[in-house]
């Protein structure tokens, strides 16, 4: 599928709206204005002309959007708009500039990957001949999830030992055809399974009937990974402790590479929908929030079934929950303003959504208005 993205220029918008604009900034890259949100006097709200990255910021009241933000807010008919008009009615406006961009993925081969429904079927078969080790079961404990989350949820952990995976394949290859499953691969002419030296545990990463798309695994212990520097130094750091149950690329014989699949979980007839980063995330702050209907992204870059996932589940609100940490990373930005232009023409509302930036995640903060409201906590 292609994807496009529709970016509005926000300075444009802001000149329509009739903000007032510091003049010797207008041929910058960030154009300062007075911000209409606070009426800050001192033009402290910075507005990007990058055109992948065309957003507002104010550093005086922290309130951050883009084009269809504002002028939903401030346009000059003073109509409160819903961002799919705002969307609409830009995209009508002739002093308005936007550029198109697309993620450039073309239908060129097609993905020699299983239909869903095997997928689910094969993998909750391996997971139901799998344990969850204590360590993992108190790591989701510690989260706030529940014992039936936990069993119902399908987290388990890794077999680190080849005894057990070779007992595991043999079952399933009594079974199934492991042909274009990822995760597997052939050596020798046998089945094994791949990406399990480390321990962790899997993670199901389902769609919206709850089948498994695939699987997405959490290692105890983030690997390191060396990082080379233009000085030529190599430092050692702290790589990723997430990652797919995947058998992308030639070191693999007879593997299967997955795609960026995203974790649908909650009440799908909510009308606002949350999206995060991490379908552990999205599970714990579902369950809670009392079941509300959560998207969790594999990674704020991974948006290749964002839109088409957001029309399927059409909410009316969309919810961005970011973790706080990271909202300062440039790249996380860029990630974040192209979530935004996917969904605003699809909602009739968004917005980016905040917490004290001491809780992490959204599932961290929602832990912590829940311990509080148990134990009647208070924040120091
Ligand atoms: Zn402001």
């Amino acid at each position: 599928m292609r994807t496009n993205y529709i970016y509005i220029d926000v300075v444009d918008v802001a000149l329509i709206c009739g903000l007032d604009i510091k003049w010797d900034t207008i041929e910058s890259d960030e154009v300062q204005a007075r911000c209409p949100y606070c009426g800050d006097y001192k033009y402290r709200m910075y507005m990007s002309r990058k055109a992948e990255n065309a957003t507002f910021w104010c550093h005086n009241c922290g309130t951050g959007g883009n084009a269809v933000t504002l002028y939903a807010d401030f346009n000059p008919g003073m109509k409160r708009l819903s961002t799919k008009q705002s969307f609409a009615e830009l995209m009508h406006l002739p002093n308005v500039h936007s550029h198109e961009y697309s993620t450039g993925h073309t239908p060129s081969k097609m993905e020699h990957i299983r239909p869903v429904h095997e997928r689910s079927q094969i993998y909750l078969e391996m997971l139901s001949l799998l344990p969850l080790e204590d360590k993992h079961y108190q790591n989701l404990r510690s989260r706030g999830l529940s014992d039936e989350m936990i069993r119902g949820n399908m987290y388990k952990s890794i077999p680190t030992s080849s005894k057990d995976r070779k007992r595991i394949i043999s079952h399933l290859t009594s079974h199934f055809d492991l042909c274009n499953m990822p995760g597997f691969c052939t050596k020798e002419f046998q089945w094994q399974m791949a990406c399990c030296q480390h321990s962790g545990f899997f993670i199901p990463v389902c769609d919206r009937y709850n089948q498994i798309q695939g699987l997405q695994i959490r290692l105890d212990e983030a690997p390191p990974k060396i990082v080379t520097y233009p000085d030529g130094r190599r430092v050692k750091k702290n790589g990723d402790r997430f990652r797919w149950f995947s058998t992308r690329g030639n070191f693999y014989q007879n593997g299967t590479g997955i795609s960026s699949y995203i974790h649908i979980v909650g009440d799908q007839n909510c009308d606002t929908l949350r999206i995060t980063e991490g379908p552990l995330k999205a599970d714990v702050a579902s369950y809670l929030s009392g079941g509300e209907l959560f998207i969790g992204l594999t990674g704020v870059q991974n948006l290749k079934y964002l839109g088409e996932i957001v029309t399927q589940l059409n909410p009316k609100r969309i919810l961005e929950c970011i973790d706080m940490d990271v909202r300062c990373n440039p790249d996380v930005q860029r990630a974040q303003s192209k979530i935004q232009s996917i969904c605003m023409p699809l909602c009739e509302e968004y917005r980016t959504f905040t917490w004290p930036p001491d809780q992490k995640g959204i599932d961290d903060w929602l832990l912590f208005e829940k311990l509080k409201r148990e134990r009647g906590y208070f924040a120091a």
